[in-house]
């Protein structure tokens, strides 16, 4: 892969919105991806590996709990410098992002917000440091977009639970040392309950041939007669809306991740079509180029503003579940088009591992659809502007 030569366009001056620490965060974070993930990247991606050595860097940005307050290793930062570090890290890769949205938003956050103060104090501050890794399991084999139909079991065996079913498609499973898991109580009501490596009856195969996020890793957890004890039950909160929680914040970085990869593609698109001559002169001076490159800092900029404003409502508490769904959705597409657009501009380079273009397009294949489905997002809308889900 070439150097990373990344400028970050900001055509509406965005930064003179954030706060120095908003601004000292992302360059923190911006420098490291180029120092530390650019180099690297492309290589996992092409032999299908998460490169584990990056987790004591991911660390040291803040982006593992970047909101968890200080007491439990968090950075204790706001939401908008949570938005930041995650649209960094994923212009250098959505797989790596994806690692640290799962850690932050949908294993920290459950425990800091649904548990007790001895489940926080034991995990927060080694997933903090990343001594521990976690990993986050709602979706199963026969329901996806549709988490509530759910056949992952656990029975009160009076001093344990004993957890039965399988999860599919998990983030960071096969290294994760411990795992949030969704599934029913006897009654039927959902709960969260903290799995650990080790506990017997759990197994994390790994999920290969895939074409999207190849540099993180991914697969199943199977629970065969698990031997929980019941100080490891998430106490605080219970029902679909404990995990769509997490998911609203995990979304909300998404929403962030995805103007990183289209930030990179912009960035890459232009420098080349200035440097490639063809006819006599640089292809960006043709009006067929221009056009291309003119939108996609449009979109991008109105993204910007989106996330932007998002995150605002996010620091006042005042985001709605169907608002990230809409930053989440906007700007995922936004970034797919600007990325398939983009390889277009690079022509029969665009298809090499020379560039991140290609790596990003198919990244954003599962950024699409994890967190929530396109279609499910654009309902999510449906169903809040006219008070009739139309998928139930
Ligand atoms: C790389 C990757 C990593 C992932 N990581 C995690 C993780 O860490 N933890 C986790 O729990 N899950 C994870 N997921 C799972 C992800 O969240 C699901 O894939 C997603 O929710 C969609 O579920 P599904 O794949 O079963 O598709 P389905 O739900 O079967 O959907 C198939 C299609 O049908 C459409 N559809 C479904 N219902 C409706 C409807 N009512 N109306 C119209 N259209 C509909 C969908 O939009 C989609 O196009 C990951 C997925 C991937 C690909």
């Amino acid at each position: 892969m070439r150097p990373d030569l990344f400028e970050a366009p900001d055509y509406y001056n965005l930064d003179d919105l954030f706060s120095e620490e908003h601004l000292l965060v992302r360059d923190a974070a911006r420098q490291w991806v180029k120092r530390d993930v650019s180099p690297i990247i492309e290589e996992y991606a092409q032999k299908a590996e998460f490169p584990k050595q990056i987790i004591g860097g991911l660390a040291e940005i803040g982006a593992f709990g970047p909101y968890i307050p200080e007491e439990y290793g968090g950075a204790g930062l706001d939401q908008i410098s949570y938005g930041l570090i995650m649209q960094e890290i994923e212009r250098g890769d959505s797989g790596v992002r994806s690692t640290a949205s799962v850690q932050s938003s949908l294993v920290m956050y459950p425990i800091f917000t649904y548990g007790t103060e001895e489940q926080r104090k034991k995990y927060l501050p080694k997933l903090a440091t990343g001594e521990w890794m976690g990993s986050f399991g709602l979706t199963e084999p026969n329901h996806g977009s549709n988490p509530s139909g759910m056949e992952t079991k656990y029975k009160d065996m009076g001093d344990h639970y004993l957890l039965n079913g399988a999860k599919l498609w998990i983030s960071n499973s096969p290294f994760c040392d411990i795992a949030v898991v969704w599934a029913k109580n006897e009654e039927g009501r959902i709960h969260g309950l903290i799995v650990e490596r080790g506990m017997e009856g759990f197994t994390t195969p790994e999920t290969h041939n895939k074409w999207s996020l190849r540099a993180s890793a991914t697969g199943e957890l199977i629970f065969d007669n698990v031997k929980v004890p019941k100080e490891n039950l998430l106490p605080n909160k219970s029902g679909l809306g404990a995990p769509l929680g997490c998911l609203d914040s995990a979304r909300f970085g998404i929403a962030w991740g995805a103007i990183g990869a289209a930030m990179d593609c912009y960035d890459t698109a232009l420098r080349y079509a200035k440097e490639r001559i063809q006819f006599g002169k640089p292809i960006a001076a043709t009006q067929l180029q221009q056009k291309k490159l003119a939108e996609m800092i449009t979109e991008i900029t109105k993204a910007q503003l989106l996330a932007f404003r998002l995150g605002q409502l996010k620091n006042e508490g005042k985001a709605t579940t169907a608002q990230i769904s809409m930053a989440k959705r906007n700007n995922v597409e936004m970034a797919i088009n600007i990325a398939r657009e983009a390889r277009q501009v690079l022509g029969g380079m665009g298809i090499t591992g020379e560039y991140s273009i290609m790596r990003h397009m198919m990244n954003l294949e599962s950024v699409i659809t994890y967190e929530g489905t396109h279609d499910i997002h654009l309902l999510i809308t449906g169903a809040d502007i006219t008070g009739m889900p139309a998928f139930q």
